[in-house]
């Protein structure tokens, strides 16, 4: 008798109990009350999963579609409610090639300019080129097509979702085209799109500063954040902005004492090291990272 009852108890718990982060699969973790991130492995983007009471909102759709076909297994898991938001931290596809899985019924949001970035660099072989990559993948890729963000706003915009905020807040400059931070003031956790990405190097492209990215890190450092969620690698504190203002204030300093000894932007690339960030992913990133140095340095 004691034996039946507790098992209904048992059994009531569970049903009443969303899924645990661990029943997701290794690829997910709870970050605070309802919210999960995906990190499929160590350099990739992150997908950051928001539940609320009137549907779910996703940061990014995923690194590989394999990974967005995982993270829609995950999200109907923990709730049966629809994914109503999508926002992009940034534009490239290793952020957004998985819209179209969610989309529609979600609508997607991202900064002015993310359209217009998205289908200049769409590959309009992308499906096929997806599908070539192996089985599993072409049975992931079922379907693709380039979905763009529904809405762009300006500088800021806040979203209201059941009884969760999200401030997205635009970085000018600090990785592609149109880049989002979302903020969630209340819980007090960031994601804080690629400008800071722990243990890599980033590829730091020509209209992307120093200057513009140490200004975005700051100003996200300074929103006091309990937890960060970088676009690529695991998620931490604010450490992630030390780390990276401390790699690119190096750097600077670096460049400019060999170019006041007449170096030339070759040279620096090839002589300069930087003991520092020796460890970091993707090294293949270097010269485009002096490159911003040098320009930072010379205004040029
Ligand atoms: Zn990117």
């Amino acid at each position: 008798m004691t034996m039946r009852v507790c098992t209904g108890v048992v059994s009531a718990l569970l049903l009443a109990t969303p899924a645990l982060a661990q029943d997701l699969g290794p690829h997910f973790r709870k970050i605070a009350d309802g919210i999960y991130v995906q990190t499929a492995r160590e350099v990739n983007s992150n997908v950051g999963i928001i539940l609320t009471s009137e549907g779910v909102v996703l940061i990014d759709s995923g690194q590989t579609l394999i990974d967005t076909r995982e993270v829609a297994e995950a999200v109907k898991k923990l709730t049966p409610l629809p994914i109503k938001y999508i926002i992009d931290t940034e534009v490239h596809p290793d952020h957004t090639t998985g819209h179209f899985v969610f989309s529609p019924p979600a609508i997607v949001v991202n900064h002015q300019g993310a359209g217009d970035a998205m289908r200049k660099a769409e590959n309009p072989n992308r499906a096929q080129t997806l599908a070539a990559q192996s089985p599993e993948m072409a049975q992931a890729s079922q379907g693709y097509r380039l979905v763009v963000p529904h809405i762009e706003y300006q500088q800021r915009m806040t979203l209201r979702v059941g009884e969760r905020t999200l401030e997205l807040i635009h970085l000018k400059n600090a990785h592609s085209e149109a880049d989002t931070a979302v903020w969630l003031p209340a819980e007090r956790v960031l994601f804080a799109s690629s400008v800071a990405i722990p243990n890599s190097l980033n590829n730091v492209r020509a209209f992307v500063t120093i200057p513009d990215i140490l200004t975005a890190t700051r100003m996200l450092r300074s929103l006091n954040p309990a937890v960060v969620v970088p676009g690529h690698g695991s998620f931490g504190t604010t450490a992630i902005f030390d780390e990276s203002e401390k790699y690119y204030t190096l750097l600077v300093e670096r460049v400019g004492a060999m170019v006041m000894q007449g170096r030339t932007r070759d040279e620096i690339a090839k002589e300069l090291k930087m003991p520092e960030s020796a460890s970091w992913a993707y090294q293949d990133r270097w010269p485009s990272n002096v490159d911003a140095a040098y320009r930072a340095v010379t205004q040029k």
